[in-house]
């Protein structure tokens, strides 16, 4: 299987493994499969019988021909069988009729932790893949979940060393405690006086800048990201949609070839998009929902074909899908409407800062998409039924895909079964939780946690619980202008 660019007829098709390493493409799209390998029905059938790290190495091993089956066993076993990782490390609950797929019961007890967890291991096969003889050095500006299952997932990872930069006053004191408190000889944490974007711009402008670049090259480094442009990310997301299909029919909740709608909270369009991806292999997927939170330029365009980001941006309590770009919609249009329309839409908004598809693509794309908001009182209403009328506690984000796929069945009448993907904890997110179930909010975080624990009865997750108590390593506050010579006092610190 080989991969091209989302904007250029006729790109250059590399192999999986070079486009892992290499993140993005050279004319600034996204790397695509240039095909979509097919689930048989019998195929899905023998993928029922086996355990999660089988299914992921069979589903991987279809998109990444290049890597072989024992590299991929052992690589979904380091991934998902530690024993830090409960296994399996996807649970479904039933909710008032619903499936919830809690894709949280990794490290970090968010769902990016799915993919940073085997991503790493993907990576360092790429290096001896690709003959690649420097190592790599990731970079990541985070606003909390990304940069702390990054830093989880690349702890001592094999020629791969990760340095994170955060705002200081722009992350929670849990999420800042989880990123200074990591473990790892190749992990650096620092904490930038500004907000996200000055993070985001000053990693942007290092990525972009030859002589940094030149001088990792001497030392024998260079320079990858982790965010979910990268295949290697999204990849590991379609495992579990295919997978949870598979349960459902394991415990005879769903019979063969019966349909299942799924409901995503998006932001980025990473998610969801795996599992149209698991739909367009053949797992009889029937619509796909699109959550979006008061950020609902995905509900605009999904039905009206408009993506228009000249519009306000709202800091909400759903922070990880506050999101005006989403970037893995490119991947969408791309396969729907092909490299050189998808090119034109992607430089209208660069350019004007909007773009519309044409007719025939938004039908195409209403096939199998239906878009669907929540706003602020939606999201805590939400939170506060289904604890008081289904005893199920949700974070904020999965509250948003709660409320859209009542929102779905509603105003549709379709009353398939339904998929609903569970993207957090709610104890990180303690302090919004508690307000939204109606109580008082201790102003200390690790008290919030405490007292939604007191609260709720719902086990608190082991590393958060401890996460208070946890050594404190990295403590450096530095201007934003001196990221720079802090990445190559990180570097020296590796190859000294
Ligand atoms: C990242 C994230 C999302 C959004 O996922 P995308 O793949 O970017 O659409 C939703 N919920 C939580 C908790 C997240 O961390």
């Amino acid at each position: 299987m080989n991969y091209i660019s989302t904007r250029s007829e006729n790109s250059e098709k590399k192999s999986a493994a070079y486009v892992i390493k290499q993140g993005i493409a050279p004319d600034g799209g996204l790397y695509v499969p240039e095909s979509i390998p097919v689930l048989s029905q019998a195929d899905i059938t023998a993928l029922t019988k086996m355990n999660y790290i089988e299914r992921a190495a069979h589903v991987l091993g279809l998109f990444l021909t290049d890597y072989t089956k024992e590299e991929l066993i052992r690589a979904a076993s380091k991934a998902y069988g530690r024993h830090k990782f409960p296994s399996p490390p996807v649970r479904l609950s039933q909710v008032n009729g619903d499936y919830v797929l809690e894709l949280w019961h990794g490290p970090t007890s968010a769902f990016k932790d799915m993919a940073l967890q085997i991503m790493p291991h993907l990576l360092a096969l790429a290096l001896e893949k690709t003959g690649e003889k420097r190592d790599a050095l990731i970079l990541v500006a985070t606003s909390g979940d990304t940069g702390k299952a990054a830093l989880e997932g690349y702890a001592d990872a094999e020629r791969v060393f990760i340095q994170v930069f955060y705002p200081s006053d722009g992350v929670s004191n849990i999420q800042k405690r989880q990123m200074a408190t990591q473990s790892g000889k190749n992990v650096c944490v620092t904490a930038i006086k500004g907000n996200f974007d000055d993070a985001q711009s000053g990693v942007k402008a290092i990525f972009g800048d030859g002589e940094i670049i030149e001088a990792l090259n001497q030392k024998g480094l260079f320079l990858s990201s982790a965010n979910s442009i990268n295949w290697g990310r999204l990849a590991p997301q379609i495992v579990y949609y295919v997978s949870a299909y598979c349960e459902l029919l394991k415990q005879k909740k769903i019979k063969p070839g019966e349909t299942l709608n799924v409901t995503v909270p998006t932001g980025n369009f990473g998610n969801i998009l795996a599992c149209y991806f698991a739909k367009k292999m053949g797992v009889p997927i029937g619509k796909l929902v699109c959550a979006s939170n008061k950020n609902n330029i995905l509900t605009d365009f999904i039905r009206t074909g408009v993506y228009d980001k000249r519009r306000p941006f709202y800091t909400t309590i759903s922070p990880s899908m506050d999101i005006l770009i989403s970037s893995n919609l490119e991947r969408l249009l791309y396969l729907i409407a092909g490299a050189s329309r998808c090119a034109g839409y992607m430089k209208s908004l660069l350019e004007k800062g909007y773009f519309e598809v044409e007719k025939d693509v938004l039908e195409v794309i209403q096939q199998d998409f239906c878009g669907c908001f929540c706003d602020e009182d939606g999201t805590k209403e939400t939170i506060k039924r289904y604890f008081e009328n289904y005893n199920y506690l949700s974070d904020t984000h999965t509250a948003v895909g709660l409320y859209c796929a009542e929102e779905y069945k509603k105003t549709t009448g379709d009353d398939g079964a339904m998929l609903i993907a569970s993207t957090a904890s709610p104890y990180k997110f303690s302090p919004a939780v508690l307000g939204a179930l109606g109580e008082t909010v201790p102003a200390e975080e690790f008290e919030a946690l405490k007292k939604l624990n007191a609260v709720s009865g719902v086990q608190i997750p082991e590393r958060l619980a401890k996460l208070e108590s946890k050594k404190v390593r990295f403590t450096k506050i530095i201007e934003k202008e001196a990221m720079k010579s802090e990445v190559l006092a990180f570097a020296d610190a590796i190859k000294k």
